[in-house]
């Protein structure tokens, strides 16, 4: 049976993480109690650290956040018997062109996360979380606040949780809006006071990360996926996704389908299912190309409509999961238009520390700017393949390899429209188009 097929089957186990997000105030701690909410943080204070910390390995979750880091073992990492304090950070800078599911999930069901991260505070001893957000999604970062809250009158947060003797203060912290600062590292320093910008890895954060100290730096979706594992066991979530990419997975579709939006699915569903649960392509005009997880993700085309969307699935057709951003894009689309685009967005949010990305991502986007005016030349194609392989493995962080990823994948499958391009008086992308894509 292939990968697709099982999953087609498990689809009713399906949803765990939205089914909450359409009742009534679902974002509130009313809602969430009457939904079965915190009711794994009670089951997980009476058990020891340490067997939390084994049944999220034994679930085989891995981390949400686009690397698919095993959770379990991440947190396993943390040592024991130090005297530093230990932290726990979440993630919560989505910033991957096209990724929309960590915002929805904390406007409609900001609780599922607070639980979590009371959940893994404790199974790795931290006394201290914060939720590092966006500083762009302002009605996020008020309705994370509002819900904090009403956790800590809860009782949920702060001193003595539930009468368990574990204390964890929760701040929320908003960001500034670099694309950089979602790279965990960068995303401490931001936190620290200073300028976000990568450190050199390793050491990792669960060694050394906020104020030195060990760090967990976990995904919004990882941690709101615990609580439900804590109720439900480890047998139970993998019981959904495949034997490798356990549980269930919010993708996000956006671009030339009906209906746009957050669908949750097991890990390892296709896109031709994914596009049945969002009423097809709009219009019915056919597809072009799609990222499988954001635009750090090589492209994928209409040929692999049937590639199990799951950390191996993906990679074995010489793409990534990511953060299961799908954009899709229809016939209409001109390719190096949409990767002139992405190129400008990597530019802009270069964080300038190494030269191959700080440099590469200019010319790379000067070179599409020259094509798409018309004015390339057959050259500029393989120049680009030239500066990509000068920045893939050689930046300092994933920035520089992802800003590669759309143009290599793009002339894999579509050389000949940069080539077009660069044909004598090709006049380049047409005009409403290119003067759209600059406004
Ligand atoms: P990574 O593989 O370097 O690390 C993944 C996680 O595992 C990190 O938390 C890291 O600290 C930990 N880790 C890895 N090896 C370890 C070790 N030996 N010891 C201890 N911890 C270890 O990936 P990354 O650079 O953190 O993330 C890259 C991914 O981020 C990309 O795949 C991309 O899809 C994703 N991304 C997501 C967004 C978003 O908005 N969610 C934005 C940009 C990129
Ligand atoms: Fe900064 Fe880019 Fe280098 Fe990452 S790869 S450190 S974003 S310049």
């Amino acid at each position: 049976m292939s990968e697709g097929a099982n999953v087609t089957e498990q689809r009713h186990l399906t949803p765990v993480l939205t089914k909450r997000w359409l009742s009534p105030n679902s974002w509130t701690l009313a809602t969430y109690e009457q939904l079965e909410g915190y009711t794994a943080l009670r089951k997980a204070l009476a058990a020891h650290p340490d067997q939390l910390i084994q049944l999220i390995k034994d679930s085989g979750l891995r981390g949400r956040g686009g690397a698919g880091f095993p959770a379990g073992m991440k947190w396993g990492f943390i040592p024991q018997n130090d005297s530093k304090p230990h932290y726990l950070v979440i993630n919560a800078d989505e910033g991957e062109p096209g990724t929309c599911k960590d915002v929805p999930l904390m406007m409609a069901d900001p609780h599922s996360l607070i639980e979590g991260i009371v959940i893994t505070a404790y199974a790795i001893r931290a006394n201290y979380a914060a939720i590092y957000v966006r500083g762009e999604v302002i009605h996020c970062i008020r309705r994370l606040h509002a819900a904090v809250r009403e956790a800590y009158r809860a009782g949920y947060l702060g001193r003595n949780i539930l009468g368990s003797g574990f204390d964890l203060e929760v701040v929320v912290h908003a960001g500034a809006g670099a694309y950089i600062c979602g790279e965990e590292t960068a995303l401490l320093d931001s936190l620290e006071g200073r300028r976000g910008q990568p450190r050199l890895k390793p050491p990792f954060p669960a060694t050394a990360g906020l104020y030195a100290a060990p760090t967990v730096v976990n995904n919004v979706e990882t941690i709101a996926t615990v609580p439900y594992i804590v109720n439900g066991g480890s047998d139970w979530f993998r019981s959904m996704g495949t034997e490798k990419s356990p549980g269930p997975k919010i993708y996000s579709l956006s671009g030339h389908v009906e209906k746009p939006g957050q669908y949750e699915a097991p890990l390892g569903i296709t896109l031709r299912e994914l596009l049945d649960m969002a009423g097809g392509m709009k219009d019915g005009i056919p597809l072009k190309f799609w990222t499988p997880g954001g635009s750090s993700t090589p492209l994928f085309t209409a040929d692999h409509l049937d590639v199990p969307l799951d950390f191996e699935g993906a990679a074995a057709e010489g793409s990534m999961l990511g953060t299961t951003a799908l954009m899709i894009f229809n016939e209409t689309v001109s390719v190096p238009w949409a990767v002139m685009k992405w190129t400008e967005f990597y530019k802009h949010e270069s964080c300038g520390k190494c030269t191959p990305c700080r440099e590469g991502t200019y010319w790379l986007e000067q070179i599409l700017h020259r094509m798409l005016r018309g004015e390339g030349t057959p050259e500029d194609v393989e120049t680009m393949l030239d500066v990509c392989d000068n920045i893939l493995g050689r930046s300092f962080c994933a920035l520089g390899d992802g800003a590669t990823s759309p143009i290599t994948s793009a002339i894999k499958y579509f050389r000949h429209e940069f080539l077009e391009l660069c044909e004598k008086n090709s006049g380049g992308v047409p005009a409403p188009a290119l003067a759209g894509a600059q406004g």
